[in-house]
């Protein structure tokens, strides 16, 4: 039998961290992935001459003292991945509005005092929240329970504004009142003080990298493998039980400590045994997962900004959203009137696409409850639907868009549940809802450490990574207690 110092469960970009993190500390690790590749949403694939984007639109930089700058330094990253600059944060469209935000805060802020001058005096509060994003402590628990949309509702009365500064709301939620304003300020304080950036060439440039990183440093990785089992002894984790998706045979692999990356749901009601699973499911019983996404990838016989497009990422505002009000029901109404999010690589340096060539994507809130229950014929029919409908919306934004379109295909929630196992094919793990956020340790088991965005630090390419370092410094912290 098997025996290791760390078994991780999941290969998306927070299980990689980990591992990469505890190979350079000389641990012996076996990173379980049960896709054929690295990444889990952090990924690519390929159609033709184009390399598709899955799952990265923008991550926020590295300036203003960013962690993921130590992280990825210690982890040799720069020397092997580059980062190209996101020119613009985001175009907002709204009924009334047209509007390109800058990345740069002081930029951001004139430009929106010019468009909106009444609102002088909420501009005001509402920037330097952003700009003291770090410092910054709700002063009572009234505020700490505050929602990005009431914070709005309290300082602007103008809707389009509002509709403006939530033109990348689709980053974090799906509903602006049921979005933590502390949470939202410091994801979109980031952004604001340091940037975004992509990863040249996309996602699984930097997933490959973390994988090569961890088998270079003495790592096992077995892809096509599933976790079935966290094995447990006097209380602590003891091993894993996996089985292989090629031929079915089930190994039993021993540790000293665990790290998941699969959806805590998963973890507590399949793979722990029942009495910590149970403990694990009191914890998070106050939590639900986020939404989904449903995203249209496009290729394209040239650059779309040669096309026409004028953005990096551009949000669209459905045309029943006329208010903050409106946008959850929107996230939850029909596809045909949904805002979207249109994100045209051409705008950088991707690497996804030769030279003359375009890719973009669309990306829409989708939820796995829509699609579940459909035949095959009717999920085919309801997609082809889908997308032909944000064809028909994505000619008015950039007209002759579709006549140099080569090829395009959509992937909805059922398709981020197949490769990624998430519960409710969550992309963010737990919706971030208003309320205190703890900075309790979730795990309930010592040597069980959660690496993934269902952790306390939340979705998105930087928190996972966050949450990844953090697992394997709690797991080398909990090695040197018990190893002596
Ligand atoms: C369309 C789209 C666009 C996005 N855009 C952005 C963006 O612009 N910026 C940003 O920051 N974030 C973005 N995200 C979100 C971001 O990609 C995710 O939040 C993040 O990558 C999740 O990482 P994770 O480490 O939690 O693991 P996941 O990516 O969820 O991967 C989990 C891995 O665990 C594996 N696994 C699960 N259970 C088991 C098991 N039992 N045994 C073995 N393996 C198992 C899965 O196969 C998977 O590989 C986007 C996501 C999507 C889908």
């Amino acid at each position: 039998m098997d025996f290791f110092d760390v078994i991780i469960i999941g290969g998306g970009l927070g299980g990689l961290t980990a591992g990469a993190k505890l190979s350079r500390e000389g641990k012996r690790v076996l990173l379980l992935e049960q896709h054929s590749v690295p990444g889990g949403y952090a990924t690519t694939f390929r159609h033709k001459e184009f390399r598709v984007e899955a799952g990265l639109h923008e991550m926020d930089g590295f300036g203003g003292g960013n962690l993921k700058q130590k992280i990825f330094t210690e982890l040799d990253i720069f020397n092997h991945v580059k980062f190209p600059e996101i020119p613009h944060f985001y175009r907002a469209i709204t009924q009334r509005k047209d509007v390109t935000v800058p990345h740069d805060l002081h930029a951001a802020k004139a430009l929106l005092l010019q468009e909106f001058p009444h609102e002088a005096a909420g501009l005001d509060t509402y920037f330097s929240r952003m700009e003291q994003f770090r410092k910054y402590r709700p002063e009572s628990e009234a505020e700490a329970f505050e929602s990005i949309g009431s914070y709005l509702d309290r300082l602007i009365r103008d809707e389009e504004l509002k509709l403006i500064l939530l033109g990348n709301l689709m980053a974090f939620s799906d509903d602006p009142y049921l979005l933590s304003m502390d949470y939202y300020a410091q994801a979109q304080g980031t952004y604001y003080n340091s940037g975004s950036v992509f990863i040249e060439g996309g996602s699984q440039v930097l997933s490959d990298y973390l994988a090569g990183y961890i088998e270079s440093h003495g790592g096992a990785i077995r892809y096509r493998h599933l976790a079935v089992e966290i094995l447990m002894e006097s209380e602590l984790c003891s091993g894993v039980r996996y089985r292989s998706l090629s031929d079915g045979t089930v190994y039993t692999a021993r540790c000293r400590q665990v790290v998941v990356n699969a959806a805590l749901p998963q973890v507590a009601s399949s793979l722990l045994p029942a009495e910590s699973g149970n403990i694990l499911k009191d914890i998070i019983s106050d939590r639900t997962p986020g939404a989904s996404l449903y995203t249209l990838y496009l290729c394209f016989d040239r650059p779309l900004k040669e096309i026409g497009n004028q953005c990096y990422c551009t949000c669209v505002y459905g045309p029943d959203v006329n208010t903050l009000n409106d946008i959850g029901r929107n996230s939850h109404g029909r596809f045909e009137d949904k805002t979207y999010v249109l994100t045209d690589y051409s705008h950088i340096r991707s690497g996804l696409v030769a030279e003359g060539k375009g890719f973009a994507a669309l990306v829409a809130e989708d939820y796995l409850n829509y699609w579940n229950g459909m035949t095959p014929e009717d999920y085919k029919q309801r997609k082809a639907e889908v997308t032909a409908s944000f064809l028909s919306r994505l000619e008015q934004l950039v007209p002759g868009l579709n006549r140099h379109l080569v090829w395009y295909d959509a992937a909805t929630a059922r398709t981020m549940k197949r490769y990624t196992l998430n519960t409710d094919a969550a992309v963010y793990g737990f919706a971030q809802n208003p309320g205190p956020r703890s900075k309790q340790r979730i795990s309930p088991v010592a040597n069980l450490h959660i690496a993934s965005a269902w952790d306390k630090f939340g979705g998105g390419f930087s928190g996972v990574i966050y949450s990844g370092y953090f697992a394997a410094l709690e797991a080398l912290r909990q090695e040197r207690l018990t190893v002596r």
